[in-house]
């Protein structure tokens, strides 16, 4: 709490990476800490989930880019907040 609203920001930017571990262990560390002491950024992290597995279930050629685009704003916005 109070450590400001800019690691938040790069948590969202790096929660696709996480979900896939594509992070590399150290990144991985460092953001499983943040999420065990910020539960906004845990609410990111399952919005994202289900984002993810809602984009898997649709075929690309259903989703129009804005989506994406809409999805991911959304969620940064909120975690801005
Ligand atoms: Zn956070």
């Amino acid at each position: 709490m109070g450590d400001g609203s800019g690691k938040c920001a790069n948590v969202v930017r790096l929660l696709v990476g996480y979900l896939e571990h594509q992070l590399p262990p150290d990144v991985h560390a460092d953001l499983e800490q943040h999420l065990s002491g910020c539960p906004r950024c845990i609410t990111q992290l399952k919005t994202y989930q289900c984002t993810v597995s809602l984009l898997h279930s649709v075929r690309e050629e259903d989703l129009p880019p804005e989506l994406r685009f809409t999805l991911k704003s959304f969620i940064d916005r909120k975690c801005r907040n």
